[in-house]
């Protein structure tokens, strides 16, 4: 079934797209609505299956949700319970053949192969019981492909009647944006785990990709999910491109998302020192390079340790009502922060001397 749908959708999104071009000409209308639902179906699949429903990074408000789920349902790639369920046996069994988008079985596997061989009937789906509890997600998996072709190819073809061209609704902003979409996710399994760097972990395969990134809604960051995956943002440094970060940020704003999960700074700053370290290791070094690079890293150690102890006595103090607790916590706070600033100073100075010219 998965073959004849893909091919259809291929066949249908390209060859009409064609056609459609040369008998029709491309209509502005058609245009603008193809980006607008590509945006909408791109954002739902990375804010909303992915980092709301598989992660729990963020709680939503529940018209944000059955928006989520309605345009995840038009990204035609299953309900939102089944996409968790895979997606979390991708993160627990990443690279092993029990990651249902193996990228170790090649490029083509991880990408399409996956969704057109027949799954292994001995593997056991992963549970989601939380998932499974909420009743917007069981109604969305019960009538999944109903709603799919609704926001997916009715309302747009419904779109197209009202502004005068049809056929640029159903072809270009349902069809051909389907084409986009899926291979959009589809490379956040193959070439997400392929191609860039890793600047916080290489336990795994997954990579840092602007590019990708740049078409996929903000999900290029690959080895930050990996590294942290309850962290709501995939581009985790301020500067990175993340429109689902970004979004899920403005609705917390406006009072739709709430208990955002960030990882803290310092957190990110370890993983990342961690890697530089074993980018050194077996690097031949002057004694005065080493011995330069041994001292600022030892401090650094020790200002990350004394930080996580303070949030360690803020956690448990937190749980303590009195008030000689509270205004403990005021300087506990304090004292964080300033932690916090000198780590990123020393980091700075860290990465400043591992760019300079006798370590470059
Ligand atoms: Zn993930
Ligand atoms: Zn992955």
């Amino acid at each position: 079934m998965n073959i004849s749908f893909l091919g259809a959708v291929h066949v249908i999104g390209i060859g009409g797209t064609i056609a459609y071009g040369f008998l029709h000409g491309f209509s502005a209308f058609a245009l603008v609505l193809t980006f607008l639902w590509t945006a909408f179906t791109i954002l739902a699949i990375s804010a909303g299956y992915h980092r709301l429903f598989a992660h729990r990074t963020y709680e939503a408000h529940p018209v944000v949700r059955l928006v989520l789920l309605a345009f995840g349902a038009a990204s035609f790639q299953n309900s939102a319970i089944k996409w968790s369920s895979d997606h979390r046996r991708h993160h627990s069994r990443v690279d092993t053949d029990l990651d249902p988008y193996n990228v170790r079985e090649g490029f083509w596997y991880a990408h399409i192969g996956w969704v057109l061989r027949q799954s292994d009937p001995s593997i056991v789906p992963t549970p989601v019981k939380d998932l499974q509890r909420d009743p917007l997600c069981v109604w969305q998996a019960r009538h999944y492909p109903l709603i799919g072709a609704v926001v997916g190819l009715v309302v747009p073809t419904l779109m197209g009647f009202a502004f005068g061209d049809p056929w640029g609704g159903f072809i270009l902003a349902g069809v051909l944006r389907l084409v986009l979409v899926y291979h959009t996710t589809f490379s956040i399994n193959s070439f997400a785990h392929i191609v860039g760097t890793q600047p916080y972990s290489d336990r795994d395969s997954s990579r840092d990709s602007f590019l990708i990134a740049l078409i996929s809604g903000g999900e290029g960051y690959h080895n930050f999910h990996h590294t942290f995956p309850a962290d709501y943002r995939n581009g985790g440094l301020p500067h990175q491109f993340d429109p689902s970060k970004w979004l899920i940020r403005t609705l917390e704003a406006v009072g739709f998302a709430r208990n955002l999960r960030r990882t803290p700074r310092p957190a990110i700053l370890r993983a990342q020192l961690r890697m530089d370290e074993r980018l050194l290791e077996g690097r031949a070094l002057s004694p005065a390079s080493r011995d330069r690079l041994h001292s600022i890293r030892t401090a650094l150690h020790e200002q990350l340790d004394r930080w996580h102890a303070l949030v360690a006595r803020y956690e448990t103090l937190k749980r303590d009502a009195s008030a000689q607790a509270r205004a403990m916590l005021a300087d506990l706070r304090a004292e964080i922060r300033q932690s916090r600033r000198e780590i990123r100073a020393a980091f700075a100075t860290w990465r400043a001397l591992l760019r300079s010219p006798e370590l470059a």
